[in-house]
């Protein structure tokens, strides 16, 4: 049984130290917070619960083959729910769409609303990802690639020079279209211009697999994870922070913490998950890749609110100069709301009067607020969740994973490959347990 020491207990850290445990390997997982969770921790004020970061997942296959790949299936522990209305975009010509999850037929109907043409336009967009789907799953998101030797129709897309701006400006004549098409990559901190078109490919996980919420929100999954490591007898080191992998003759042999060097063994490995810009060692690989900065955030604990306020949908996205996404499913007592703001763009006033101009006011209903800044969220999270900035083309070959040019040294989460959200990070785990494989 080799040792493997799992670097970072957030979502991926967890879910790789969950399937290495349940390959046999004697896993310990070493975390510089107080607890496990990462960005998934929710944040907890005044009654009130809203999640920190994700609030809902695409490819829910991925966390349930998470679950039964390492013990109990995730039927058993937790509800995952698809939405109806995945979010709904409100443009500032004052029309709108909710974008339904999950099936072809219900996005046709909805993006019919927005005039004669338009949700066939929208089909046409997104079933031109689906061959890029099929192709990327079988050479990249699920299998363990090799840079260095991709199949031709691999090194076709991720060579391409299209952008995701130039397509969609190429696609759509009317700019809602466009906005909608987007707005996954504006929310990730990601200048279109700098996205590969292929990586749109989001909108085709969307329309086919929908977008599920776990019931009690996404703390839960952390809980669950958590629990899991207990299983799996993954030895849990909290309040613990790593800070660097000392590499002897081209290969790891021991992580050195805080509190001092974790001996690999002589066939020891080591994971990394979390930014691999902040080890010495692992700088050097990745120092031309910086960071997604997540929005201005502002969780509001709310009072009773006028009816036209309690049906919002789960997510609704404000376009304007800022663009505001504002999250409505956190967990507050009875006859109270728990609401999430992300702020796009310049915010040139407080939040809740730009919300007001949408018509959304609630100045008089806030009993609770927590605003935090970029810089803060960052600093909480010791690093950015939204994973490695797109800066062209060549940035998928920039992001290290699931192998490193260290043999022993393996990298999943946000900044590794296949990149960050709850999907592709659990997948990035799934790819690091594949190529370790079983003790
Ligand atoms: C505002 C926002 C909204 C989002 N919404 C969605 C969404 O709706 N759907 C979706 O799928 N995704 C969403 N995401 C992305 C998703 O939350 C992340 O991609 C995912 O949670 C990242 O998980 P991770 O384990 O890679 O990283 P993290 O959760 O950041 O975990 C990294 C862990 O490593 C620890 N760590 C860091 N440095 C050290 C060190 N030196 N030593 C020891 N430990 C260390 C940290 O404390 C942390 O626990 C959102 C992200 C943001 C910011």
């Amino acid at each position: 049984m080799s040792t493997i020491v799992v670097l970072g207990g957030g979502y991926a850290g967890m879910a790789a130290a969950a399937r290495l445990a349940k390959l046999g390997h004697s896993v310990t997982l070493l975390e510089a917070s107080g607890q496990l969770g990462g960005a998934l921790v929710p944040v907890r004020e005044e009654g009130f619960t809203w999640d920190a970061s994700a609030t809902s997942t695409l490819l829910p296959a991925v966390m349930r083959d998470l679950f039964r790949k390492s013990g109990r299936p995730a039927e058993r522990e937790l509800e995952l729910v698809p939405m109806d209305v995945v979010r709904e975009h409100r443009f500032t010509d004052k029309s709108s769409v909710a974008v339904p999850g999950g099936t072809r037929g219900a996005q046709l109907a909805a993006f019919d609303e927005l005039g004669p043409g338009r949700g066939q336009q929208w089909l046409d967009y997104v079933s031109r990802f689906n061959e890029d789907w099929e192709v990327l799953r079988q050479h990249y998101f699920e299998v363990p690639w090799e840079p260095t030797a991709l199949p031709a129709a691999v090194e076709e897309r991720f060579r391409s020079r299209e952008t995701l701006h130039k397509r969609l400006r190429k696609t759509f004549k009317d700019e809602r279209l466009r906005l909608v098409a987007a707005h996954p990559f504006v929310a990730a901190g990601q200048e279109l211009r700098d996205v590969p078109a292929w990586a749109g490919l989001t909108a085709y996980l969307e329309q086919r697999f929908g977008a599920w919420r776990v019931e009690g929100g996404m703390g839960v999954v952390a809980e669950v994870l958590a629990n899991r490591m207990k299983t799996r007898k993954v030895s849990v080191q909290t309040a613990t922070r790593v800070e660097d992998i000392v590499v002897r003759d081209g290969r790891a042999v021991a992580v050195s913490t805080a509190a001092g060097e974790i001996d690999l063994g002589a066939d020891g490995a080591v994971v990394v998950a979390f930014d691999p810009r902040s080890l010495p060692a692992l700088r050097p690989l990745v120092d031309r890749t910086l960071p997604a900065i997540p929005p201005m955030t502002f969780h509001l604990g709310l009072d009773a609110l006028p009816e036209h306020l309690t049906d919002l949908p789960d997510e609704l996205v404000l376009h304007g100069e800022p663009t505001l996404v504002v999250r409505t499913r956190g967990l507050a007592p009875e006859g109270r709301h728990a609401w999430t703001i992300h702020s796009y763009g310049k915010l040139m006033e407080d939040v809740l009067l730009a919300l007001a101009r949408h018509k959304i006011d609630v100045r008089e209903h806030v009993v609770h607020r927590v605003d935090l800044g970029a810089a803060e969220l960052v600093r909480r999270w010791r690093g950015s969740p939204l994973g490695v900035k797109w800066a062209g083309r060549s940035t998928v070959f920039q992001r290290l994973g699931p192998r490193t040019p260290i043999p022993n040294v393996y990298a999943a989460g946000a900044h590794a490959t296949p990149g960050a959200g709850l999907p592709f990070t659990g997948l990035s785990a799934a790819l690091v347990a594949q190529t370790i494989g079983p003790a």
